[in-house]
Formats: C-alpha cells, structure tokens, sequence
C-alpha cells in the first residue's frame, strides 16, 4: 500500500516476529512524529527528516499514541536535536519523566511475582536515552493543524495501556493508531490492562472506520491495512481476548479456588505463550472484569471463586 506523500514511514524490527513502525506527518506549517519508538532509531528519524525535506526546527511535536518504552525511545535526543514539544495523554505522564517508575509501574505492579533482575531492568529501560517530562497534556478531541489542510485529532482508545490515544489525519482519511490493536499471535502476550475497555475501543476503531470514511489505517506493530483489513483484524482481536477470557474461566470453573499467580501460570500454558510480567497484568485485568460482571469472587488475597 502507498502511503500519502505527506506520511512518511521509519520501520525497524524489534525482534524476528515484531517490528515497529513509526510515522513522521508533514503538514505545510511543520511536521510531528507520532511516537518516538527506540533510542537507537534516532540517526533513522533524522535521516527520514532529512529525505523529507523537516528541517530540525519544523518537528514542532512529539504527538503519542501511549507512553510505553517503545514509543517514548527517543523523545530526549528529539527534543534536544528539534525543540520539539513532547504531547501525550497525562495518565502516565510520570513514565516520560521518571524512569525508575516507568519501570516498576509497567512490569512489577506485582512485585513478589516478579523479581527485580538486572534481565528485566535492561528490557525494559535499554530501549529508553532520556527522560523528557510532558509539555502539553492532550486527550480525545484535541487537533494539531499543520498547515496545507494537514490535521490531526486525537480520538481515545483505552485497553492496551488505561490511555491510549489514536491519530485521524483528515486531508488522506489515514487513521495513525499505535497498539489500540495489540498483538495477537506474539510469542508473549502484548497484553492489555481493561478488558472491556478494550473491546469497547476495537469496536470504536471499527465504527470510525465507517464514520470517518478512513481509507488507511496505519499501525506501530502491524502493516499499513486497508479498512476491510482492518475490520478482519478486529474481529481476531475479539477472537483472541474471548480465547483468554474462556481459558481462564475454564481454569477456574475446573478448581476449587484459584490464585493470580496460577491463573497467570495457566493461562500462558494453555494458550502457549511466554510466561513474563505483561501477562500477569492483563489476567489480572481478566479477573477484575470477572469480579465486575458476577463471574469469579475474591475469597483471600490474590485467590478466587467461581461463583
Ligand atoms: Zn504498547
């Protein structure tokens, strides 16, 4: 698929199975990245800056999708190369400015289930080069017009991450989404943090895509799709979190009680993934949601009940 002239793509890949795809939008007035990906694609952002005729002092802003170390990677060396200004939704605005919480809040919510090791400090801080706090606090509805009918507007699409925004540039009808569409067939699970948030935001994108008349769709971890590709791939996304949901209920329906730890143990099993900390959050967001909606009850710390 072509991208429009005025969207252009830095692509590397993060493992053999995952890339990461980051687009700098260019507008008349100035450019914006949507997301900075990995500290070690900033000499590749400045070489797309270059080939695309982005002066350092036209990349106006940093707009993110979400806050997560592999999309925030180069917001230091930007802003130190640009003066770009870093906009992001304020829920996690401390993981742009300090690390060490970024760290601890992302992959050790359950510290006792997952031990603090050198392993896991560099996964998930070596992808980072500096801190850089929040300029602007955006959300849904917020449009930056770059100039030359180049806009974009901010819709949300919690689920992955509590806030995560997607991006609709409206002279190309391109939807710029970031992980509002996790992973689905990852060695790991990509993991998403409010399960109907989730579904609720999947079926917005479809919605949007009807609503705003999208003729693109563009993602941080998926190819360009056309929006019949994207409607498929939302109907996988709804496949894949009823897989988790009913692997789990199983489990539990098949125990007397249950613990976070062994459902998480479980379920990785079960559905042949990577045990590590990104699914630890999301069953235990399976078990909220099972506790809001009568399914499963908290007997002891961290143990449940099917009801
Ligand atoms: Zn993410």
């Amino acid at each position: 698929m072509n991208l429009p002239a005025h969207i252009i793509e830095a692509k590397i890949d993060l493992t053999e199975h995952i890339p990461l795809h980051v687009y700098l939008v260019k507008g008349e007035h100035y450019a914006v990245w949507i997301d900075s990906g990995v500290k070690d694609m900033f000499p590749l952002f400045v070489e797309t800056m270059q080939k695309a005729d982005v002066a350092p002092e036209n990349l106006r802003f940093i707009l993110h999708t979400h806050s997560h170390h592999d999309h925030i990677g180069c917001n230091g060396q930007l802003k130190a190369h640009t003066g770009c200004l870093i906009a992001a939704h304020p829920h996690y605005a401390n993981w742009h400015s300090d690390f060490e919480e970024h760290y601890h809040e992302f992959s050790r919510p359950f510290p006792h289930l997952i031990p603090d090791t050198p392993e896991l400090r560099a996964e998930v801080l070596d992808i980072l080069d500096e801190p850089a706090p929040l300029d602007l606090q955006i959300d849904e509805g917020t449009v930056f017009n770059l100039g030359g009918g180049v806009t974009l507007e901010a819709y949300s699409f919690p689920g992955h991450l509590l806030a995560e925004l997607g991006w609709f540039e409206a002279s190309s009808r391109t939807l710029i989404l970031g992980d509002a569409i996790t992973g689905l067939d990852w060695e790991l699970f990509h993991s998403h943090l409010t399960v109907q948030g989730y579904r609720d935001s999947i079926d917005k994108i479809a919605r949007l895509l009807d609503e705003l008349n999208v003729e693109q769709v563009l993602f941080a971890h998926f190819p360009p799709m056309t929006p019949d590709e994207t409607r498929e791939l939302v109907k996988k996304a709804h496949q894949y979190i009823d897989d988790v949901e009913s692997t789990l209920i199983r489990y539990c329906a098949s125990q007397d009680t249950v613990t976070l730890a062994g459902a998480w143990e479980t379920l990785c099993n079960r559905m042949e993934r990577l045990q590590e900390f990104r699914s630890l959050n999301m069953v235990y967001a399976h078990i909220q949601d099972l506790i809001e909606r009568g399914i499963l009850r908290e007997v002891d710390t961290e143990t449940y009940q099917i009801r």
